[in-house]
Formats: C-alpha cells, sequence, structure tokens
C-alpha cells in the first residue's frame, strides 16, 4: 500500500504538566472497573479486618504473659496463652490464603476486562489509525500498563486497607494503654507526609517516563523482529546500526529503572528515619514518666512498643501507598487515554442492515484529503479537543523526556504547526478532489492512472476504510455512513496487492472469511481460484502452517489464496487490486483466470494493471492527481487521445505486444 505522505498523529499523549498527582476523577474511573466484583471484593475487605484485628492480639497476650500468668505462676494461663500465640498465626495464615485467592481473582479479572476493553477499542479504531500508530507501543499498553493497572487493584488498594486498619486499632488500643506516650507518638506523625509531598509527583514522573521508554523499545522490537522488518535489516546490513539503536533505547530504560530505584531508596530512608525519632521520642517520654514515678507496667511497656510497630510501620507503607498508587494510576491513565480515543469511522445510530444489496456503486462528488485535522471542524467532530501534536523526531533519538515525557510517539517527519488548524487543505494535499461516477450492478469498472493518482484511496473508501471529507460514496442509494459496519463487511470483498494470511494453518486462514464454510465449500472456492491442486499436493494439504504471515508461501500462491478467501465469502461488490509485481506468466495466468471467475456477476471495481482487465471493463476511471479526468470505454478513451490514450501506450499496450503477439 503506497503510504508516502508523512505520518501524521492525531493523538494527544503528551504528559500535562500541571496535571493533578492524583485525580479524583481518575479514581472513580478506575474503580467503576471493581463494580463487577463488588461481592469479592467486600468479602476480601471483611477477611483483612479480621486477619488485622487478629494480628493485633498477640502483644495483649504477651503482656498477660508478663504482668499474670509469670508472677502468678498460673501454668493453665501460660497454657492458654501460648495456645492462643500459635492459633492467631495459624488461622491468620489460612484466611490469609482466602484473602490472596479472592484478591488475584479480582485483580485479574480486573486486567482481563480491561485488555478486552482495549483491544475490542483498538479494533474500532479507523485504518488511519493503523497507519499512524507503533504497533509496538500499542503492545506495550495492552500489556505493561494493563498489568501496572492490575498492580494498583490487587496491591495497593489491599495496602492501603489493611494498613488502615491496623493503624486505627492499634492507635485505639495503645490509646487505652496509655495514653500519654499515644498522644507523644501522635505528634510525630505529620512528619510522615514530607516525603511523599516531596518524592510523590517527582516519581510519578520518572514511571511515566518509564512506561514511555519501555514502549519505544517493544515499537522498535516490534519493527525490526518481524520478517518485513528482519529482512530489511539484513538486505541492508544494518543489523550493527539496528543494535546501536536497541542499545540507546535499552540504555534509557535502565537508566530511568535505576533513577527509580534510587528515589525510592530516598523516600524509604527518610520514612525509617522518622519512624526512629517517633519511638526515640516515645521511649525518651516513657522513660522520663518512669524516673518521675508515674511509672507502669513492665508488660505494658512491652506491648506499647509492639505497637508502636503497628503504628509507624502501617504509616510508612500508607505514605509508601500514597507514592505506589499515584504512580499505578500512571497505569490506568495510560489505558484509558486509549479508550478515550474516538474511533472516527463509527456507526451511526439506527444505522441500516441491508441483507442483500443489488450491487451499484456511486461517488457522489467525493474529495477526501488524509489530513482532516487541517480542517478544524473535522478536528472538533472527532472529538480532539486537544491541539494535534506531531513528533518531528522520526526515527531519530529522542530529545530528553522532560520535556516529551509521556507522548506516545507517533513518528511523523512533518510538524502540523506548518498548517494552522482552521485552514482549508491547499490542492495538493487532497488525495481525491470532487470525484463522481457510477457502476452499475454487475458492472466492472477498472481504475487506471499514474502512481499516486489516488486509485488506491478510492478503493479505500468503498469498504469505508476511510470517510470523505466532502460528498458521499453510496451502495444501491444509500450512503456508507447510513448502513452498518457488518453490512459493508458482508457484502463488500476486498484483494489488496500485499496479501495478508494468519500464521494458521491454510484451511484455517480461508475460514476466516466464512467460519461455517464446510470442506467442499473450501474446495470449490480453491479450485476457482487455482489453488486447490497446489494445496492438495502439499503433505498436509488444507492443515499446512502458513507461515508468519504467510511467508511460507509464494507471492503467486498468496495471492491465489486470497482469492480463494474472497470466492467463499461471496461479496456482491468486489475491490481489487492487481498486483504490479510480476509473477512468472504461468502463476499470472492461474491468478488471470481465477479474477475473471470471481468478478463474473459481481459489481466490480479493479485497480487495473493488465490488458485483459482494462479491455473487458464496462467504464474506465481515469485518475490523474485525485481528479477523474476521463471515463468511458477501452475503445472511446482511446479515440480521445487523452491521458488514457497515453498511458494506454506506456503501459498496456506493451501487455498486448507480450499477450498477443
Ligand atoms: P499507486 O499506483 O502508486 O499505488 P495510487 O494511485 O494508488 O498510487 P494512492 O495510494 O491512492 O495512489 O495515493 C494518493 C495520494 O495520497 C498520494 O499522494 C499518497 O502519497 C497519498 N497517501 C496515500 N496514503 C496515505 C496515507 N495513509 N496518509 C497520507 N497520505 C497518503
Amino acid at each position: 500500500m503506497p503510504n508516502g505522505g508523512g505520518w501524521r498523529s492525531f493523538l494527544r499523549y503528551d504528559e500535562k504538566q500541571d496535571r493533578p498527582e492524583i485525580s479524583w476523577a481518575l479514581i472513580r474511573r478506575a474503580l467503576a472497573y471493581g463494580r463487577p466484583y463488588i461481592g469479592r471484593i467486600a468479602a476480601m475487605l471483611g477477611l483483612i479486618m479480621v486477619v488485622t484485628l487478629l494480628g493485633l492480639v498477640p502483644p495483649l497476650l504477651v503482656r498477660n504473659l508478663i504482668d499474670q500468668a509469670l508472677p502468678e505462676r498460673d501454668l493453665q494461663r501460660l497454657t492458654w496463652l501460648a495456645l492462643g500465640m500459635l492459633a492467631v498465626p495459624l488461622v491468620n495464615g489460612l484466611l490469609g490464603v482466602a484473602q490472596r485467592y479472592l484478591g488475584s481473582s479480582v485483580g485479574e479479572g480486573i486486567i482481563c476486562d480491561l485488555r478486552t476493553e482495549l483491544f475490542g477499542h483498538l479494533h474500532r479504531m479507523a485504518l488511519r489509525f493503523f497507519t499512524h500508530i507503533k504497533t509496538g507501543e500499542l503492545l506495550s499498553r495492552l500489556n505493561n500498563d494493563v498489568i501496572g493497572a492490575q498492580r494498583a487493584v490487587s496491591g495497593t488498594i489491599v495496602d492501603v486497607f489493611t494498613n488502615s486498619v491496623t493503624l486505627v486499632s492499634a492507635l485505639v488500643i495503645m490509646l487505652r494503654l496509655e495514653w500519654r506516650l499515644t498522644l507523644l507518638a501522635i505528634a510525630v506523625l505529620p512528619l510522615f507526609l514530607v516525603p511523599a509531598r516531596f518524592l510523590g509527583k517527582k516519581l510519578r514522573a520518572v514511571v511515566r517516563e518509564q512506561m514511555t521508554l519501555n514502549a519505544e523499545m517493544n515499537a522498535m522490537m516490534d519493527e525490526t523482529l518481524n520478517v518485513s522488518g528482519a529482512l530489511l535489516v539484513k538486505l541492508f546490513g544494518r543489523a550493527a546500526l539496528e543494535l546501536d539503536r536497541f542499545r540507546g533505547r535499552a540504555d534509557r530504560v535502565r537508566r530511568a529503572g535505576v533513577r527509580q530505584a534510587y528515589m525510592m531508596r530516598w523516600f524509604f530512608l527518610t520514612v525509617s528515619l522518622i519512624s526512629a525519632v517517633g519511638t526515640v521520642v516515645v521511649f525518651w517520654g516513657g522513660g522520663w514518666l518512669v524516673l518521675r514515678g508515674s511509672g507502669f507496667t513492665i508488660g505494658t511497656i512491652v506491648a506499647f512498643t509492639a505497637y508502636l510497630g503497628m503504628l509507624y510501620g502501617p504509616l510508612s507503607a500508607l505514605t509508601n501507598a500514597r507514592m505506589d498508587l499515584a504512580t499505578s494510576l500512571v497505569s490506568f491513565e495510560r489505558v484509558f487515554e486509549v479508550l478515550d480515543l474516538p474511533p472516527e469511522i463509527e456507526e451511526r445510530p439506527g444505522a441500516r442492515t441491508l441483507e442483500s444489496v443489488g450491487g451499484e456503486v456511486r461517488f457522489s462528488d467525493v474529495s477526501f484529503s488524509y489530513r482532516p485535522g487541517e480542517n478544524a471542524a473535522e478536528a472538533a467532530a472527532s472529538g480532539l479537543s486537544e491541539v494535534i501534536r506531531f513528533d518531528p523526531r522520526g526515527r531519530g533519538i529522542p530529545p530528553p523526556l522532560s520535556q516529551e515525557g509521556g507522548k506516545l510517539q507517533v513518528a511523523d517527519p512533518e510538524s502540523l504547526e506548518k498548517v494552522p488548524a482552521a485552514q482549508t487543505p491547499s490542492p495538493e494535499r487532497w488525495a481525491l478532489r470532487n470525484l463522481s461516477f457510477e457502476i452499475k450492478p454487475g458492472e466492472l469498472a477498472a481504475l487506471v492512472g499514474p502512481s499516486g493518482a489516488g486509485k488506491t484511496t478510492v478503493t479505500y473508501l468503498l469498504p469505508r476504510l476511510y470517510d470523505p471529507t466532502s460528498g458521499a460514496v453510496s451502495i444501491d442509494g444509500h450512503d456508507l455512513r447510513d448502513l452498518t459496519l457488518s453490512t459493508l463487511a458482508k457484502h463488500i470483498g476486498m484483494v489488496t496487492q500485499e496479501t495478508f494470511l494468519f500464521n494458521d494453518t491454510i484451511r484455517a486462514n480461508l475460514l476466516y472469511a466464512r467460519p461455517d464454510a464446510g470442506p467442499d465449500a473450501i474446495e470449490a472456492a480453491c479450485r476457482a481460484a487455482n489453488i486447490h491442486d497446489f494445496i492438495a499436493g502439499l503433505p498436509e494439504g488444507y492443515d499446512t502452517i502458513v507461515g508468519n504471515r504467510g511467508y511460507r508461501l509464494s507471492g503467486g500462491e498468496k495471492q491465489r489464496i486470497a482469492i480463494a478467501r474472497v470466492i467463499l465469502k461471496d461479496p456482491r461488490i468486489l475491490v481489487l487490486d492487481e498486483a504490479t509485481s510480476s509473477l512468472d506468466s504461468q502463476s499470472e495466468a492461474l491468478i488471470q483466470q481465477a479474477l475473471e471467475r470471481i468478478m463474473r456477476g459481481r459489481t466490480s471495481l479493479v485497480i487495473a494493471h493488465r490488458l485483459s482487465t482494462i479491455l473487458a471493463a464496462d467504464v474506465i476511471l481515469v485518475l490523474e492527481a485525485g481528479r477523474l479526468v476521463e471515463q468511458g470505454t477501452h475503445a472511446e478513451l482511446l479515440a480521445r487521445g487523452g491521458l488514457y490514450a497515453s498511458l494506454y501506450e506506456t503501459q498496456f499496450r506493451q501487455g498486448r505486444d507480450e499477450t498477443q503477439p
């Protein structure tokens, strides 16, 4: 597919510097994902409560042991206390297992929901999205970021709850044990807010940076480790260069990781120092009270110090959880960013489903630009309120992330800034301009024109891979935008030049067109596409795995399988891009025959490269620079002596000389 024009981002992925550390709207939206699991969450929180409260018992047992059982030489009490000390961890351990099970089933459930929603949303995105985005970065959002979001649920929320319960109940017990010491311990509490306040925002920025860098690294792996990328690297001998680029990216990931760990360490250091200050204050205060004679029992002091740990420990953990929450929310935020992208090509409410179509195709004054963002009204309509940004870096080394952090990088050598948003596209930016034509049911229309004239673009508008910027495309008098997407998918079949096959068996690839097709239908389609004999001759026949992107098959074989796939689908309207790549004459003839069979009786729109196609066409549409400059039959157009006549001389006649000596 020609994709010469600059790629542009219509995505808005840059870190807003004024973004609050934790936004309540974001938390609410994230929490909504827990709704289906509310029962399990409640059970889990109940268990946490029981486990935490049980955890508070042992110091009281110790106190009882020291203050009563031992001084009173009460063996029976001693035995019960010992058994109690054994029972608490045992029961707690068992409840912990149940709590862990519930926690992970909620966490994994949410991750699964989020990932599925993201996957579904991405498949609703228009083709434009996929021509702009780096697949690796998308995969990163589907994997790493979703996992980050899960961590927030199953880790952080559990932590916050456990520690809050521990903290409050420890405080209550401490107040009952010795209120004066408790007040001293509380005096230190505000200090715990200091490190989180200073480091939280910074840490969140580092985590976001880490995710962006990871996504970039993934994108690079994806681009260079797929068959086509790997082939290109080999053919141009760029392995060393790619390794260097990769090392650079991996190194940035490493540095961000180290920076995060380093910041976390500082955070822990300050929090544990504050805990130590608190403990010292309590010991000093307690000692002072003892010295003044207003003492308490040894058991109380021992128990109090144990509870002190239960106050400062959870408090440090809570400060930490606040940071964790902030960083985990980055994941939610990044996932929501993708979920919030408008799909661009959507079904209207009340869109019609057509069970059958006659096959009349009409283009009415259609203009199309691949850059709708240049049109302010359209940008607003597509819900992109933000200024559309570009990444002017292309494949170069990104500038420091302090400026670029968080942006989902979409390479584009051209910058939108060059084109003010409200400006109408300049003439050369229109891929199609005021195109009007009609193809009657069952007719064959051949598209011809110089390279870049807009032929492929025309074929993209028919299955609604893009919508016209102005004008309308219709089938049987229905504007495509008024029909359901499934109607279009059902009645329009497309064979592109580049054949994509899933890395599965030939049968599975064929069934993709019609999952309920039986073996006979599959075989008939393959016979019609002249590929059955080849498949039958393979050791594993229809169960042969085609390899990554079908690389184990020749170009001609792949094309014939693609044709069989469309025959199986049996659409009323056919869109074809005849292969330009030179196949040997036998393969060419097999494909030609197959195409003639498939076009028979269907409305066909064909980007014609073969003489036989244009000779057979009911109408030839001649495009030049996005405009329809001529249309008619071969004889009519030849007689006009215009662009078609010269194209015929330069491109097609040669074919005639070869095929019809
Ligand atoms: P060819 O015969 O070389 O395949 P074509 O007639 O099919 O060419 P199109 O692919 O329709 O031409 O392209 C028409 C114009 O639109 C070209 O100028 C091309 O650079 C531009 N174009 C194509 N795809 C995109 C895209 N995804 N984004 C931006 N511009 C594009």
